[in-house]
Formats: structure tokens, sequence, C-alpha cells
């Protein structure tokens, strides 16, 4: 069968998605995991954990498979992982959410985000604002909904936006404000003036505030503030959050949407024409982690804690300078002080000089603004310690 390329490409070159040769891109987590893998560099590139989640959720999906719950879930999800993420927004943050009219299982973060935008963005006058560097599906979303992307810089090494520049890009034709905290890939925990000074202008502009917060139970020096917490953000804010980063199960791919119904019903009338609905036995499955005790949930930010301290000192003693993260998998470093000018050519090199895999932060920028990462580099502290203070000895003996 031919197909005009003209009648395939069209979106997706527009969204970078495509090379000029029909080939499609891949993303910058599957290029370095593949690096990773090709050389035998230890992995610190993609975000992923070498330690499997909790036996009882494990066990609970092969309970669920077995006892049958095999088929199409209903289209907003297993109603017991929605009364579970319910019960998760009041437990944890004090948000009443009707889990029937404000609450939607999706296929990961991922697809929560991608429905969401689409079914936001009415065109191509809507803008997105974005805290770049941005987690790389933001910047394609909003092109594949045909938006405009509007970056506010958070600059090293403390990465907290500027509050003017902030105010100076919302405006009226703000639709989204996406905001990631604690932030990939910059391990930003966001501080309350920057919270306050979004849910302000969102109102002032009546932009819809949108959050991904996947990295809510990995936040060191705790609690995680969501933003739909506060006054005047919860009628307009809708809140993503995802099952991978907490249960150390990013393969289950299992997220969810928790906002204002007519919001969520928007997100759903996108979403069940991407995936309709997510696989059934991890959502049973999911139900029962999201309600295991409050200790487990302190501990999965305390080990990561502990284990982002341990590559921290791991990377100052190899020359690095190091940004301190207040959350999430990674933490980013400035690799100047080793001579570095371009984080992208050393992070091809790492393999071969040190065994390692990091990821360069001009891969989530825009083109224009390479120049202000151009040394940066991100590494995961999502491994065992003994993986952690491997790769530090080796990166401390760079050739
Ligand atoms: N958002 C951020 C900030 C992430 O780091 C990730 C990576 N897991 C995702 C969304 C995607 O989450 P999921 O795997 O649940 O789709
Ligand atoms: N969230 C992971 C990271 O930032 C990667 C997920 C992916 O490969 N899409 O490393």
């Amino acid at each position: 069968m031919h197909i005009p390329p003209g009648a395939w490409r069209r979106t997706a070159a527009g969204a970078g998605l495509i090379t000029p040769d029909g080939e499609a891109v891949p993303t910058i987590f599957a290029e370095m995991s593949a690096l990773a893998a090709a050389t035998g560099a230890i992995n610190l590139g993609q975000g992923f954990p070498d330690e499997d989640g909790p036996e009882v959720v494990r066990d609970a999906a092969r309970r669920a498979i077995a006892e049958g719950a095999n088929q199409y879930a209903p289209g907003r999800g297993v109603p017991d992982l929605l009364d579970a993420v319910a019960e998760h927004q009041q437990r944890f943050y004090g948000l009443t959410v009707d889990p029937a009219r404000e609450a939607l299982i999706t296929v990961g973060a991922t697809e929560a985000l991608a429905a969401t935008l689409l079914a936001l963005i009415d065109g191509p006058d809507d803008e997105v604002v974005v805290f770049e560097p941005f987690y790389d599906s933001y910047a394609a979303c909003v092109a594949l909904a045909g938006a405009k992307l509007v970056p506010v810089p958070l600059a090293w090494p403390d990465f907290q936006p500027d509050l003017d520049v902030l105010a100076s890009v919302v405006s009226d034709r703000t639709r989204v404000i996406l905001v990631n905290d604690p932030h990939n890939p910059t391990g930003t925990v966001f501080t309350r003036a920057v919270q306050d000074e979004i849910v302000r202008l969102a109102e002032r502009h009546e932009a819809i505030i949108v959050t991904d917060e996947v990295y809510e139970h990995l936040v060191f020096d705790g609690p995680h503030v969501p933003l739909a917490t506060l006054p005047g953000a919860s009628d307009r804010t809708l809140s993503i959050s995802s099952a991978g980063k907490t249960f150390s199960l990013t393969g289950w791919k299992t997220g969810w949407v928790t906002g204002p119904a007519a919001l969520v019903s928007a997100v759903m009338a996108v979403k069940q024409f991407l995936t309709y609905v997510g696989p059934t036995p991890f959502q049973s499955a999911i139900a029962a982690g999201l309600r295991m005790p409050d200790e487990f949930f302190a501990s999965v930010a305390s080990t990561m804690a502990a284990k982002s301290a341990l590559l921290g000192t791991g990377l100052r003693a190899a020359g690095f300078d190091v940004s301190t993260p207040g959350g999430s998998y990674f933490t980013v470093v400035d690799a100047a002080p080793l001579g570095v000018t371009d984080a992208d050519a050393f992070c091809r090199e790492l393999p071969a000089r040190a065994g390692v895999v990091g990821i360069p932060i001009t891969a989530f920028v825009v083109p224009e603004h390479r120049d202000r990462y151009a040394t940066l580099v991100r590494f995961a502290a999502c491994k065992r310690v003994e993986v952690l203070s491997e790769a530090s000895a080796r990166l401390a003996g760079m050739g």
C-alpha cells in the first residue's frame, strides 16, 4: 500500500517527531537507554528503578488476573481504584474527590497529559505555559494539540522561576499553566511563593492549571503541597499522577486525573478515543497500593532522599558542580568544572569515558534556549545503593 507522505506525517513532522526521511525520532530516554544497553554502561539516564515495587501490590495484580479481572474496565476506570484515588487525595491532602465524577484512570501520567492537553486546547491561539527544562512529552503534546508552547526558564542552581518573568508571560491567551512539581528534570520543589503566584495568575487570566505530580511521594523534606489545595485553585486545577514512581512499577503505566467534574469529563471525552481504558488487573492492584500504610509512603521518600544524597556526594567527588534536589528521582550537575562546553556531546562520550549514562538537559528545552543549559546533565538516583556507588567511582576515575 502506498501512503502519500503528506497524509501521514504532517502533524508528527510539525511536532518534531519525525525526521525528513520519515523516521520516528526516538525520545531521549529511548536513545540513552539503548546507548547504555549497547555499551554496558550504568544507566543513570532514563528514570526507572532497578528494584521492583512492593510484593503486596505485585501479588494483588497476579490475584486479579487469577480471579478474572481480565476484560475491559469501565470507561472511567476500575471503581475500586477510583475510590482508592479519592481516598488518597483525602488522606494525604485533605482534598475531597467524588470518585464517580471527579476522577479518571489513564494509561500512565503520559496519557493523562496528552488527553488533558488535547481536551483543553481550542486552537493555535491558545498558549500553554511550561517551566523549562520540561518533561519531553509536554512540548510534543502541545504541538500535537496545535497550541503555542510558552517556556518559563528555570535557572541553575535552584531552578525556581523568576516571578516577574512568569507574570509577564501569562496572559488572557494562556489556556493552561502546566506545572510539574516535584520537577523533572531538575528535582526542584516549587516554593510556596511560586505556587501562590501560579494560582494568582491563573485566576486573573482564567487559565486552567494542570499539575503533573508523579513524584508526589518523592519529596525529601515533605509534605508535598498539591496546587489544588491552595485557596482559589481547586475550581480550575486538573491534578495528574501515576503509580509508576511511588510504587517502583513504571512499566504498569497506570495513572489518574482528578479535578472539577466538567474538566475531568472533557479529558475523559478524549481519553476514551486514545486508549478507551487501561489494563484492568493493574488497576485493581494499584488500589491496594494506594491504601498501604503511611509508613510505606514515608519510606519511599526517605529511601529516595538517601539515594539522592549518596549520588550527590559521588557526583561532587567526581568534580561536577551539583544542584540540590528537593525531590524526584533526579539530580542535575554542571559539567563545566570538568572542562565540558557541550553536555550533549559529553553524554554521548560518557559511556566510553566512564561507563555511565546521563541525560543532557538540552533534551528538555526549546532549541532557541539550548545555550542556557549547555553544560548541564541529569543523573537518576533511583538505583540500588551499590549501583550508585559504582557509578560514582567510575565517574571519579573518568578518563
Ligand atoms: N511526567 C513526568 C514528570 C515524568 O517524569 C514521567 C515519567 N514517568 C511521566 C510524566 C510519565 O509517567 P507515566 O509513566 O505514568 O506515564
Ligand atoms: N520519566 C522517565 C524519565 O524522565 C522516562 C519515561 C520515558 O521514558 N518516557 O527518565
